[in-house]
């Protein structure tokens, strides 16, 4: 996937850190195999000789990372959205992701559900599927020659579940070492273990996970509180576990990858010492919040006062759009709402820190990914098209009005390791 040297001549913003937007109007971007070398006002003498892309009123920002979607649940998106979190499991997801039995549906839908999220401009993902391991490696193998980064896992799920989805837990495990042991290796995209959350996996399978993920040095991708009961169900999941994610440090889980904990609404503050002490990911995903699931994660509280990073997610299909720029605006709008309603407890995002949330944070799980600053692979897309007649906007207010304004229609060139590519 490797070019030389190619310059980018115009806007170009991108997170300098969790809270700021680094904004580098009219400037030059040099872009060596695939890694940005700088960004200067004025281009270096040595490169006059290369090839110049110029951006005109468009602008230049990072690529997005979707730390949690559920390829599987592409079909359902927007349908079933007046459900209630269980009876919408029942009715249609669980349904669902029973038809990835059938190689040739999965084999349309996770066509169809990546390239959606390329359109979107997502290049780096943390996927969840199903329990059909044949289904996961069609998957694994498309992100692949897609060019992506991410994490694949199949999943685990052996209480508490459907007849038609619940595993035996011997061969759930034997499944998942299988797909594990045979996708070892690819720098890009890494299996990850994925035990759908705590209710639905037993003691037996989460420490054979343990076993695996020791074994062959996988992270793990799980929801961790998502509700009160899901909360309160983990106190009681088996006896000398303290709370949902004590489950997973007791059982080994946390120590040999990248660990990604999606939503986190109701942490206690032995959730939160846990997620430091392994430096977890969360993941915030505010349309699915908003669709089927009754609480808002404290995302400012977290990143500013607990020091909790997080990621954004799309949770396709409680979620119902893949694009990562609209759950950035959806995360400014539901902490405005928490702040109104809670003003005691936290404030609310600012669009930097949930631009941030989209690209520097989430692609930090990635191999250098999420941000434009010199060092960074050119995973990269250009925005146009998002001003008005006579009304020009600054860098930044551009970047801002995509996220909540913007279609894919507006991401008119897409890079990943600086080659361009086209959908
Ligand atoms: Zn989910």
């Amino acid at each position: 996937m490797l070019e030389k040297t190619k310059i980018f001549h115009g806007d170009i913003v991108y997170s300098a850190d969790r809270n700021t937007l680094a904004v580098h109007e009219n400037s030059y971007i040099v872009v060596k195999d695939g890694f940005v070398e700088g960004i200067s006002l004025v281009l270096p003498e040595e490169y006059l000789w290369a090839d110049t892309v110029e951006l005109g009123r468009g602008v230049l920002i990072p690529a997005f990372s979707d730390l949690h979607i559920h390829a599987s649940q592409y079909a359902q998106r927007g349908i079933g959205m007046d459900r209630l979190l269980f009876d919408w499991l029942d009715s249609y997801t669980f349904p669902q992701e029973a038809r990835y039995a059938d190689p040739e549906y999965a084999r349309a839908m996770y066509d169809a559900a990546t390239l959606s999220m390329m359109k979107c401009g997502t290049f780096h993902a943390s996927i969840f599927t199903t329990i059909h391991r044949a289904a996961c490696d069609y998957l694994f193998e498309r992100v692949r020659s897609l060019g992506m980064q991410a994490y694949i896992g199949k999943v685990n799920m052996d209480q508490n579940s459907p007849d038609f989805l619940c595993e035996d837990t011997s061969k759930s495990l034997k499944e998942t070492e299988a797909f594990v042991s045979s996708h070892t290796g690819d720098p890009r995209v890494k299996p990850i273990l994925t035990p759908r959350f705590s209710p639905t996996c037993s003691e037996p399978l989460m420490k054979g996970l343990g076993r695996i993920a020791a074994k062959y040095c996988t992270g793990l991708q799980t929801h961790l509180v998502e509700s009160p009961a899901e909360a309160e169900a983990a106190k009681n999941w088996a006896p000398g576990y303290a709370c949902d994610s004590d489950i997973y440090e007791k059982c080994g889980l946390l120590e040999h990858g990248p660990v990604i904990f999606a939503h986190v609404i109701f942490p206690e503050e032995r959730d939160l010492d846990i997620i430091r002490k392994y430096n977890c990911l969360t993941v915030h995903c505010p349309e699915a919040t908003t669709n089927v699931i009754a609480g808002i994660m404290k995302a400012e509280r977290l990143l500013s006062e607990d020091n909790i990073p997080i990621a954004l997610g799309s949770d396709i299909g409680g979620g119902s759009s893949p694009a990562v720029y609209h759950q950035a605006a959806l995360a400014v709008q539901l902490s405005k709402q928490r702040e109104f309603y809670f003003p005691e407890e936290s404030g609310h995002l600012t669009f930097a820190q949930a631009f941030a949330m989209a690209t520097l944070t989430g692609g930090s799980a990635f191999d250098h990914v999420g941000s434009l600053a010199p060092g960074y692979r050119f995973d990269a897309l250009v925005l146009d098209g998002l001003e008005d007649p006579m009304s020009p906007l600054s860098p930044a207010e551009k970047l801002e009005r995509f996220c909540y304004c913007g279609t894919d229609a507006n991401i008119v060139k897409r890079y990943i390791d600086g080659k361009e590519i086209f959908l």
